[in-house]
């Protein structure tokens, strides 16, 4: 898709199925756990169509993607800048909408001498049902 092409994005019966997945879920689900999930509505729905729904949906910006070192990548309803809380025991991943102190981006951005795009704040520990 070049930069320009601002067509609308395309919802097949299976990208629709998977976008509601996501959307009606609060948890950050892996591809695994879509699939999964989407069976439920479409028996017949293959891993490798979720798959590339889920890189569908996430290059039309529909929904949001979490890479965490070492895991699956999960992905999230929520597509704007957001911030998270990892339980290293469970692996539960929680949204959190700070404000994020400008005198901290600023010192960010004086160390590494970068223009961010984007930014994000994230907790690692235990979770409150897992202290
Ligand atoms: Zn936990
Ligand atoms: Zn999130």
């Amino acid at each position: 898709m070049s930069a320009t092409d601002v067509r609308k994005p395309i919802l097949t019966k299976q990208r629709r199925a998977v976008f509601d997945v996501i959307q009606s879920s609060v948890d950050h689900l892996s591809a695994g756990e879509v699939f999964d999930r989407a069976k439920e509505t479409l028996p017949g729905i293959s891993f490798a169509t979720v798959y590339n729904a889920l890189r569908y949906l996430k290059e039309n910006g529909m929904i949001g993607e979490v890479s965490l070192s070492g895991g699956p990548a999960r992905f999230d309803r929520i597509t704007t800048r957001h911030d998270h809380a990892i339980c290293e025991a469970c692996g539960k991943l929680v949204d959190m909408k700070l404000e994020i102190p400008g005198s901290l981006l600023k010192s960010a951005i004086d160390v590494s001498g970068f223009k961010p795009r984007s930014f994000e704040l994230t907790l690692w520990g235990t979770c409150s049902q897992c202290v």
